[in-house]
């Protein structure tokens, strides 16, 4: 009995370090989709091996037959196994997403330690009816109100919300040294961001995050195109589609605009030879920003939680009944009837 125990605890052991292994390097790389032998395979052994050393160590426990501190550590070791995918599966569960976004939301479980160490720079806390406001400087009220109506705002357009409201931690401090985030980045629920005093809405900031914490909880899947999240996020961030229109144009003129199906996978999204992720921002935001005015909310949510890099061209003309290379071209030409010019066309390699 003991031998056995010692085997199930040490494959349970092993598939949750796997699994560990597994779930912080996907943290790390998000656009890349879970898979079945890393991810999967190692969730189901640790989950259940763990869980029949649990019982069979608290049994060999009860009758006495082992040293009970022999069993002890074994039974343990099963629930610690256990814990962390379990933690996720409940966590995809009840927020509804996928494995992926549980996975980063879980990962913030390290939170109460960084959370900590933000707390203490940003020692001051507010309570409005949809955030719990981290700051150091006083938020003025018109950020607060700005905040909230993004909240109504993307609520109505999403129809979901982050369930419990978000935590939004305002990095005014340089509190981003921390580790999550850089210059503001979003876990479901969680936001870190530059408060809004701070940057031009043109440049991102909370509302930017926010976006980005209602896509995820929206989604029904991580596995939408970097340049549709961020073009989503930057379509939502307070600055005017004629701003965003005209990066584009810029990007055209300096020949750093590809078509968007070369921008679709994450080295395409930051292809240097472009100009880098900067360009993707922009290709993203003026698009996403089209197709919400042309479109509307509805069919952009249907079409982000079914297009993956693979399938978003024939996404793209299920929802919108044309195919790619058309909306693209409507998109382009919306934007040199905006500017007053003749046409305008993409960046070729051939010519670029
Ligand atoms: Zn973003």
């Amino acid at each position: 009995m003991r031998v056995l125990l010692r085997v199930l605890a040490s494959g349970a052991v092993v598939a949750s370090a796997i699994w560990w292994i597994a779930a912080v390097w996907d943290f790390e790389h998000p656009q890349v989709a879970p898979s079945l032998l890393t991810n999967t395979t190692t969730m189901l052994a640790a989950v259940l091996l763990g869980l029949l050393v649990l019982l069979l160590g608290g049994l060999v426990l009860l009758l006495g037959q082992e040293r009970r501190y022999s069993a002890i550590a074994l039974a343990l070791s099963g629930l610690l196994s256990a814990a962390g995918p379990i933690w996720v599966v409940g966590d995809t569960f009840t927020s509804l997403n996928d494995w992926d976004f549980a996975n980063r939301t879980f990962l913030t479980a390290y939170l109460p330690a960084v959370a900590f160490l933000m707390d203490r720079e940003l020692p001051q806390t507010d309570h409005v009816p949809h955030f719990v406001i981290h700051h150091a400087d006083p938020v003025p009220a018109w950020e607060v109100a700005d905040l909230e109506r993004q909240w109504q705002r993307l609520s109505r357009l999403t129809g979901s919300e982050p369930r419990n409201g978000i935590v939004l931690y305002l990095n005014d401090t340089g509190a981003d040294a921390l580790g999550i985030g850089h210059h503001g980045a979003a876990y479901g629920p969680l936001v870190i961001a530059l408060p809004l005093t701070l940057v031009d809405p043109c440049s991102g900031g909370s509302l930017h995050e926010i976006a980005h914490a209602f896509m995820y909880v929206q989604s029904k899947g991580n596995t939408f195109p970097q340049l549709l999240d961020e073009g989503w996020a930057v379509a939502n961030q307070g600055c005017p589609e004629h701003t965003l229109d005209q990066q584009v144009l810029a990007d055209i003129e300096s020949g750093l605009m590809p078509p968007l199906e070369d921008r679709l996978t994450d080295a395409g999204f930051r292809a240097a030879r472009y100009g880098g992720a900067n360009t993707g921002y922009d290709a993203g935001g003026s698009f996403v920003s089209w197709l919400l005015t042309r479109y509307g909310a509805a069919r952009f949510m249907s079409f982000i939680n079914s297009a993956t890099v693979a399938s978003f061209q024939t996404r793209a003309h299920v929802v919108y009944g044309a195919p790619l290379a058309s909306l693209e071209a409507t998109w382009l030409s919306h934007i040199a009837r905006e500017f007053g010019m003749r046409a305008l066309a993409f960046t070729s390699d051939r010519n670029p």
